[in-house]
């Protein structure tokens, strides 16, 4: 049931923004507390609009919102701004960032459930800003951590089958929801099992811990593309649609492997 109250005063991340009418706004805001909401920003482009530039995409804001009684949808009456993290971040956490909030589009989730997924994200934000190498695998530690949230745990410290060593894992099972080795991925299905190259086998090992090696292991694109596909075909897999990231694409283009010398 939704709450009664009609008035509500929150903190929220705004997600998503499309134009409605001549100077109004409909929103898709992340709240703390009424999980993820539609609301409408009226008059919004009106030079004298208090909410004039509020309504950026990634701004966490202290906002306050009317409810029509019965009505899935909110009037934005006030916001005040807490962060703009658009605002100097560098492209490659930019991108990232988005790539969270492609995910949170897609997904519906108890309000409970959000409330957590806020608390995770903003600590997300927060700390990917100040990453100097590798960001994306802050963004896979991103995923690992809302994944069990979700109660869709990855298995990436053992063999999913025989919960041995990961030493030699040679793919990743979609209905075992974790790697398998060499000896267990013959009992996999073909069209469950992803294949994983060496270099990426050498990642998942220090995979629980990478935030210690962000300055020293080696992500080429395929292996980035290798991980996301993982970590995107589990999500796929466990709401039953399609999850393809444009923002997770860009990054690989922002990678400098890509970098053409002139
Ligand atoms: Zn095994």
């Amino acid at each position: 049931m939704k709450t009664q109250q009609r008035d509500l005063t929150t903190t929220g991340i705004i997600l998503h923004k499309a134009p409605f009418q001549e100077t109004s706004e409909i929103l898709e805001i992340l709240t703390e507390n009424y999980g993820k909401i539609t609301a409408i920003a009226k008059g919004v482009k009106r030079k004298n609009s208090k909410l004039l530039g509020l309504t950026d995409i990634m701004n966490e804001l202290n906002i306050e919102l009317y409810n029509k009684p019965g009505s899935n949808w909110y009037i934005l009456k006030s916001a005040e701004l807490i962060s703009a993290h658009a605002f100097n971040t560098r492209l490659e956490h930019n991108v990232l960032i988005q790539s969270v909030i492609e995910i949170f589009r897609q997904i519906e989730l108890s309000d409970d459930d959000w409330e957590k997924l806020y608390i995770l994200f903003n600590k997300f934000i927060d700390y990917i800003k100040t990453v100097k190498f590798n960001p994306i695998a802050i963004f896979w530690r991103f995923l690992l951590n809302l994944y069990k949230q979700l109660g869709i745990e990855l298995n990436l410290k053992h063999c999913a089958i025989c919960k041995g060593s990961t030493e030699e894992v040679i793919g990743f099972s979609l209905t075992q929801h974790g790697l398998v080795c060499r000896k267990c991925s013959r009992s996999v299905r073909s069209d469950s099992l992803i294949q994983v190259s060496p270099h990426t086998a050498e990642i998942f090992k220090i995979f629980n811990s990478i935030g210690n090696y962000l300055s020293s292991i080696d992500l080429d694109n395929s292996t980035i593309r290798e991980i996301n596909n993982i970590f995107l075909l589990h999500l796929s897999d466990h709401f039953q649609k399609n999850f393809h990231l444009r923002s997770i694409e860009l990054y690989s283009q922002l990678n400098p492997d890509n970098v053409i010398e002139v």
